[in-house]
């Protein structure tokens, strides 16, 4: 019933909009995925000659969630083993779940599986009570820890072109949808580049491994990389009158503020099923839509990022906090309200509503 109703307005969005849908790079040799909202099954290895047949194909299914390979492969429909890898895009994920931000007591909780215990905030790896991995996290998106996600993007995208020379040309930033931002390398540079090598990248925007002793050595603004960040964040002389062990303390904070929050394994995995642009995000409903980079500073997902605009939804809804999706809304609880389609759909998607008849 309420599948019924999400599917009803995705295939309305797909309808009126699946001419945005852009054809990948080199299509034919990109494996897709569609997760579908019968029983969550993920449909995958398939391959499309064109942007026509894909488009035709989403309107014809109305997939909860739509994946293509940041892979290219010489048999994109083959089983993983006989694809043939060609290479592939590099790929970072910034997502809210990695960065901490204080909202979250506020927004987040979670719930054990096995006992029963709930908590607000980040879920932890195991249950605080019991100690079992059987965790279950009920996020929400606000507008205060996508501005996080934000900067972080802005970060890992200066560290890309000063630090690695990648052309801004090459870089694209999208909205993920839910809590993030994607942002994807496509330089021939980056193509051939196994895992390992992708993980020297996640270290280094990360601040993994950074030489204190030998950086000290040589700090100065002249200097590129790691060193001149650190340099530049420094404020003259504070060092010198502190001991060693107050420096390294001061440059561990340093880089700790200077790094990018990102989830390292979206990089280092070469077979990756990314979400395809300008299609809907199940979870919340929202577009996942690209962002010009000279536009990224004043994007704002929770107004550019609604898919469909017109008209409005009766619904009850159990427990929500205050939130912005165009404009404010709630908090609500165990109430009806009548909102537009975009935040009914919203909290629909997010389990926090049912349909009022
Ligand atoms: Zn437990
Ligand atoms: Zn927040």
């Amino acid at each position: 019933m309420i599948e019924d109703y999400i599917k009803k307005k995705f295939s309305e969005y797909y309808r009126l909009f699946s001419w945005r849908i852009n054809e990948p790079k080199e299509i034919a040799k990109r494996e897709f995925g569609f997760l579908l909202f019968k029983e969550k099954i993920m449909v995958r290895h398939k391959s499309f000659l064109n942007i026509n047949n894909l488009r035709d194909f989403i309107k014809t299914i109305i997939p909860s969630d739509v994946y293509y390979s940041s892979a290219y492969y010489l048999k994109p429909e083959e089983e993983m083993k006989n694809k043939e890898w060609l290479g592939a895009d590099l790929i970072f994920d910034i997502d809210a779940d990695h960065i901490d931000t204080l909202c979250k007591k506020e927004h987040d909780k979670w719930i054990c599986k096995n006992c029963g215990y709930t908590s607000k905030g980040s879920p932890p790896e195991n249950c605080l009570k019991c100690g079992e991995n059987k965790i279950q996290a009920e996020t929400w998106i606000c507008q205060k820890c996508l501005e996080k996600a934000k900067e972080e993007t802005l970060k890992l995208i200066d560290f890309l072109m000063k630090d690695f020379g990648f052309k801004k040309e090459d870089i694209k930033a999208y909205f993920t949808g839910h809590r993030g931002y994607h942002i994807h390398v496509d330089s021939k540079e980056a193509l051939q580049l196994i895992s390992d090598e992708r993980k020297e990248i996640v270290d280094y925007v990360m601040g993994i491994g950074v030489d204190l002793n030998n950086l000290l050595n040589f700090i100065n603004e002249q200097t590129s990389g790691w060193t001149k960040r650190i340099a530049s964040a420094i404020k003259t002389n504070s060092l010198k009158s502190l001991t060693k062990k107050k420096i390294m303390r001061e440059l561990q904070s340093i880089i700790k503020d200077k790094a990018v929050k990102i989830d390292a394994v979206v990089t280092m995995d070469i077979h990756r099923l990314i979400r395809l642009p300008e299609t809907l995000n199940g979870k919340t409903g929202l577009r996942a839509v690209k962002v010009d980079l000279n536009h990224l500073e004043k994007f704002n997902p929770l107004i550019e990022a609604i898919a469909l605009n017109e008209g409005e939804e009766k619904i009850y809804i159990k427990e929500v906090p205050k939130f912005f999706l165009g404009e404010e809304f709630g908090p609500y609880k165990n109430e009806k309200a009548t909102l537009p389609t975009a935040a009914a759909l919203l909290l629909i998607c997010k389990g926090k509503a049912e349909l009022v008849n």
